[in-house]
């Protein structure tokens, strides 16, 4: 029997020509298209529903969260839900259903790398493959997964790892999960690893910083005189900064603020090896928190969520500590 799936349109590139001297810019022509598609007839019991049409770049936390809301809402009606979203922000708004959605029935997210005007175009295609994701009956309780040309990849791994090619989707080191063929939907891999933070609100007051050499302390005090409630650096390689920064962190956790460190590095955990000053073990002495091999966008959005449900910064703390530890 045919499944029934939503597909919520929320803008990027997969809604938008290119306008002459305008550039590429949105249209509100996908919600037509797609109640014509004639392949998606085939697929499944298709209804669309416009819900935004803005670049992704629009985005913020706040509205993703309340896509995310809606995704969990509507999906009762459905079987599963699409999401067609810009690609630059897509990894961000696929996390954060990933980690505040209750349901366990197939979400899709899904974009183009090319407009409506461009040769070749991805979108119909993408569309098509995630609609038959999101009818699978192997794609329930997976977690917010990501359909790009033809690969099905987790919410928590993808990348956007390319500015400009229809392969822009990877997830680094792992691999997508599976693979959209012309004749079956196949999963190569699990994903072993899953987490939720089930909450009715989030706190923005999150601020994420990338260590580059010669990085000062600068941004570190902006966050904290502007109310931050916890900082994620993007340190080098295994969790690592130069060691002018220290006094910098030193006052931030003294007044409270939680220290988070990811790797700028694609691949990889961060972990307390080297002892010397802004070294990652020193800076885990200091009271930071290590954030294994979660990047620092991610990261960034879950602290917003549990900061959402705890507001306490010990409850915060905890949670998220103890969310990183593996044994
Ligand atoms: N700038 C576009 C957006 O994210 C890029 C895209 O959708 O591919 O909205």
């Amino acid at each position: 029997m045919k499944k029934n799936v939503l597909i919520i349109l929320t803008g990027g590139t997969i809604s938008m020509k290119s306008v002459g001297s305008l550039g590429v810019i949105p249209t509100s022509e996908l919600g037509d298209f797609l109640k014509q598609f004639p392949q998606l007839e085939g697929v499944a019991n298709v209804e669309v529903m416009d819900y935004l049409n803005v670049p992704s770049p629009y985005m913020t936390p706040d509205m993703m969260f309340d896509l995310a809301k809606t995704i969990d809402t509507k999906i009762l009606g459905y079987d599963g839900v699409v999401i067609t979203h810009g690609t630059d922000t897509l990894e961000e708004s696929a996390f954060l259903a990933d980690l505040v959605l209750t349901t366990r029935k197939p979400v899709v997210f899904t974009a183009a790398m090319r407009s409506g005007s461009d040769l070749g175009l991805d979108g119909p295609r993408n569309i098509i493959g995630s609609v038959r994701v999101a009818s699978h009956h192997e794609s329930f309780d997976k977690g917010v997964l990501v359909v790009m040309n033809d690969e099905i990849h987790t919410a928590r791994d993808v990348v956007k790892s390319d500015t400009g090619k229809v392969d822009a989707f990877t997830s680094p080191g792992l691999g997508a999960l599976g693979i959209v063929d012309p004749d079956a939907i196949v999963y190569h891999r699990a994903t072993l690893y899953r987490e939720s933070v089930w909450t009715e609100r989030i706190d923005t007051r999150v601020d994420l910083i990338k260590a580059v050499a010669g990085l000062d302390g600068r941004y570190i005090d902006c966050s904290v005189k502007s109310g931050c409630k916890a900082i994620v650096i993007e340190a080098f390689g295994r969790g690592n900064l130069p060691r002018d920064i220290i006094p910098h962190i030193e006052d931030a956790l003294a007044k409270g603020v939680i220290v988070v460190i990811t790797s700028r590095t694609f691949t990889g955990r961060v972990l307390p090896e080297y002892g010397y000053e802004g070294g990652g073990k020193h800076l885990q002495d200091l009271g930071a928190i290590l954030a294994g091999d979660l990047k620092g966008v991610k990261v960034r959005l879950k602290l917003m969520a549990l900061f959402g449900k705890y507001e306490d910064p010990d409850l915060v703390h905890r949670f998220f500590k103890q969310s990183q530890e593996l044994e």
